[in-house]
């Protein structure tokens, strides 16, 4: 199911793997730190433009090796809270990253804080009744090369806007792993794409600033908890009984709370910072006072903090969000018991809630000019 391009991606590539490929030709080992400060310093995006390599070596290296396997082919601009970007792979599959822009204090109206949400995979495989992005299956994962190359696209996007002031740094400020995909079901491309986001020789990013969020696969948990790197972790939870969260979730029978709870207890005492749960309102499905005084007690037990998110309809899914009045009467059951929680409001956030949306629609699109 997983896709060989014809040349590797150089984004997929580390300070090691990179310098190994060029010292089987004979290159000196500082090459690649220089082609990789070209890559995620000064972000160029031709092999040309890499002025302080030899032209037979910038060849070589364009024959070798993918610059950039994205293609930027539509942003979305939205009331200037958000981007979505749609960017297209080399097997024509397209994936969605989305920029949020915030306030810095989270109520200012400057909205420069900037978080970015990314895939992992081409479609779901997790099938969860609610969500786009599951709605045709599992395509396949993407390549570390492949998650790495959005956060490169919306650097050259940000740049464009506002030039930085200083060049070595990111964009944006933080990542949240929430788009397209359960990123747990492609560990190892995911982890190896984080490190090349953290490393110093490439986006220098803070691994605390990243967010990986999963349906609940609970040996990757384990296993997460154990990695060096401390990225952060959101539970997908929309179901605060075994009984709710089964009929939306059907990872749920694998890895019921019994199972998940525990595995997420174990990754914060790890840790030593708050993970959070993430609760989709769904009206006459989990938006009962008895789902918020169990939510309640699963917070509390875990000194979680608690995201809920009144659902984002989904075209063809006959889910609602319930009525502002039923989302505030949730949230007291939770505020009563001093539990860290947010409700969310912004439209930006919806539109990042509902990643998969814009990828299906073109999908659509390009079938139906296909046909016609
Ligand atoms: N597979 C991972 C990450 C991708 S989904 C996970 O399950 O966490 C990112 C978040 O968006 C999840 O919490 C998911 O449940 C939520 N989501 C999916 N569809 C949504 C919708 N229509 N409205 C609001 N949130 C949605």
């Amino acid at each position: 199911m997983n896709f060989t391009p014809t040349k590797p991606a150089l984004t997929g590539e580390t300070l090691d793997s990179l310098t190994a490929r060029l010292q089987e030709r004979g290159e000196p080992a500082f090459r690649a730190v220089q082609i990789l400060e070209w890559l995620y310093k000064k972000r160029v995006t031709s092999w040309d433009q890499m002025t302080n390599l030899s032209k037979p070596l910038r060849t070589w290296l364009a024959e070798t090796f993918d610059l950039m396997p994205a293609d930027l082919v539509l942003n979305k601009h939205s009331e200037d809270v958000t981007d979505k970007l749609l960017l297209e792979l080399r097997d024509r599959s397209l994936i969605e990253t989305v920029i949020i822009r915030a306030p810095q204090d989270g109520v200012g109206l400057d909205h420069s804080r900037k978080t970015i949400c990314i895939s992992t995979q081409v479609g779901c495989a997790m099938a969860c009744v609610f969500c786009a992005s599951g709605l045709a299956g599992l395509k396949r994962d993407l390549s570390a090369g492949e998650i790495v190359a959005q956060l490169l696209q919306v650097c050259y996007c940000e740049d464009a806007r506002t030039p930085r002031a200083r060049t070595e740094l990111a964009s944006f400020d933080n990542i949240v792993v929430m788009g397209m995909g359960e990123p747990l079901a492609n560990y190892d491309n995911l982890i190896r794409a984080l490190t090349i986001l953290n490393a110093e020789w490439g986006l220098n990013f803070g691994a605390r600033r990243i967010t990986i969020s999963t349906s609940g696969l609970v040996p990757k948990i384990l296993k997460l908890a154990e990695e060096p790197l401390g990225f952060r972790l959101a539970i997908s939870l929309h179901g605060a009984t075994d009984d709710v969260r089964e009929k939306i979730m059907p990872v749920n029978k694998a890895f019921p709370l019994a199972k998940l709870l525990p595995a997420v207890k174990t990754f914060s005492e790890k840790h030593g910072r708050m993970i959070t749960l993430e609760f989709i309102l769904i009206e006459d499905v989990n938006d009962s006072l008895e789902q918020a005084q169990k939510l309640r007690d699963i917070a509390r037990d875990l000194h979680a903090h608690v995201n809920l998110i009144p659902y984002n309809t989904v075209e063809g899914l006959p889910w609602k969000r319930p009525s502002i009045t039923r989302q505030e009467r949730f949230a007291d059951v939770l505020r009563a018991a001093r539990i860290s929680v947010t409700l969310r409001r912004e439209k930006g956030h919806d539109i990042a809630a509902a990643c998969g949306q814009l990828r299906l629609k073109t999908e659509k699109e390009r079938e139906l000019s296909a046909i016609a």
